[in-house]
């Protein structure tokens, strides 16, 4: 599983930190506490979040990092284990803002028999090669937004990751998520009440007991769908009344929780925005205005474009055909939002398409919709960060978690070259390397 040839395998690090754990009932007594590792890392560049330097080195102290800067001027105590990265890049563990371990492919199992048909065990179970892969990939934090049906099973995964049980990103869980009555699925018949791929709550007394319970059970995140579809074959229109939305945010923030919204519609964006989400998921249908008022009350935008490409395909679309209306609608609504200015949040909807596979979105971003490799890396970095009020990761710096990746060549130039990540480290761990 773990190819390091370095003293750094998780359950190393596990011992070690149980015996920092134990250590203050002898710390004024003992001086010879082992010393936490110690790593310089030496590419050929660093990208700290912002910038490109060429000739910089980042060193490591256990799971934390101790300096970053021009090579020749990082000072390495004797006992420091090097690690050469010729010809790669190393960067910032990069930040999922829009995974879903507990999904898979719509096109191996649609999301209807994944959430009535599939055992929470088989899901579990999923989900644990799902945070590997995730992590492999080189992504070392995930907002997880919803466990679609899989109950809280995103926390105990969550746990899992924590106590090294099994390898994953850092995860932001949603927990269960919120729907309208009546608005979400799966629907069979009338007369059939089948379990729903989130929770419902509605008016004052269901949606604040429904957020509490979620934050008790262990969100981090309150995600809330502010429209969808409320039949089949039918367009998205709005499920919370405004005052349901401002109450549900109230709940959550007084708690110290940020709400998300799903949200497609110019109505479902307008309401959420007000309420005071912090980020809009998907935005498809947002108009200039609508973008606009986000940007104004400084919500952020996650368009997750790998999603909508991931569903065309499934239906039989294939590149270089003309686009179906749902990727036409997108470039527009992209194009508006790029020229409002509005925050964007960098999250693909992993669980639509294959976990791993998450550089997917921001390739497309680059290749699809016209941003530069250095604005996205800058937003599923630093940005997402920011976004995401992770002020520990993000960017290279002295005190900040040791999560880094290393990658071929230049991706501020080629973003494609996040598909070849060579060395994963979170923590201060090495997951996988040259
Ligand atoms: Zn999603």
């Amino acid at each position: 599983m773990l190819t390091s040839p370095l003293p750094l395998r998780p359950f190393g690090a596990l011992l070690a930190l149980l015996s920092l754990t134990a250590a203050p009932y002898r710390a004024a007594a003992q001086t010879n506490l082992p010393a936490a590792p110690v790593i310089l890392l030496r590419p050929a560049a660093v990208f700290d979040g912002e910038t490109m330097h060429s000739g910089w080195a980042v060193l490591v102290e256990g799971s934390r990092i101790k300096a970053v800067g021009p090579a020749a001027q990082l000072a390495a105590p004797a006992t420091a284990q090097t690690l050469e990265l010729p010809g790669l890049t190393l960067l910032p563990g990069l930040i999922e803002g829009h995974s879903h371990l507990l999904l898979h492919p719509y096109n191996e199992a649609t999301w209807n028999d994944q959430v009535l048909l599939e055992s929470l065990a088989l899901r579990v179970a999923r989900g644990t090669a799902h945070a590997r892969r995730t992590l492999e990939a080189g992504f070392t934090t995930a907002r997880d937004l919803g466990s679609e049906g899989a109950g809280y099973a995103d926390v105990g995964l969550k746990q899992a990751i924590e106590q090294n049980l099994i390898p994953g990103p850092r995860l932001l869980v949603a927990t269960r998520a919120l729907v309208a009555t009546g608005s979400y699925g799966p629907k069979l018949s009338a007369e059939v009440d089948v379990p729903q791929g989130a929770q419902e709550a509605d008016g004052v007394d269901g949606i604040i007991r429904a957020v509490r319970e979620q934050i008790g059970k262990g969100a981090d995140i309150i995600k809330v769908y502010a429209d969808y579809r409320w039949g089949p074959n039918e367009p998205s229109r709005p499920t919370f009344t405004q005052e349901e939305l401002n109450l549900l945010v109230r709940t959550a923030n007084s708690a110290g929780r940020p709400v998300v919204a799903h949200a497609s519609t110019p109505e479902g964006m307008r309401r959420a925005t007000l309420a005071g989400v912090e980020t809009i998921e998907h935005g498809d249908a947002g108009t200039p205005e609508i973008f606009r008022l986000m940007k104004q009350h400084g919500v952020a935008l996650c368009p997750t474009v790998a999603a909508g490409d991931a569903i065309s395909r499934y239906r039989g679309w294939q590149p270089g055909q003309p686009l179906p209306e749902r990727l036409q609608q997108k470039r527009l609504s992209m194009a508006a939002a790029l020229k409002s200015g509005v925050a964007l949040a960098v999250g693909g909807d992993a669980g639509v398409f294959a976990h791993g596979d998450n550089a997917r979105e921001l390739e497309l971003l680059v290749q699809d919709y016209g941003l530069p490799p250095l604005i996205v890396l800058r937003a599923a970095t630093s940005g997402n960060a920011r976004l995401f009020h992770l002020p520990d990761r993000g960017t290279l710096a002295p005190g900040l978690l040791a999560d880094l990746i290393a990658v071929p060549n230049d991706p501020t130039q080629d973003i494609t070259t996040l598909r070849q990540v060579k060395l994963v480290m979170k923590g201060g761990v090495i997951y996988k390397q040259p």
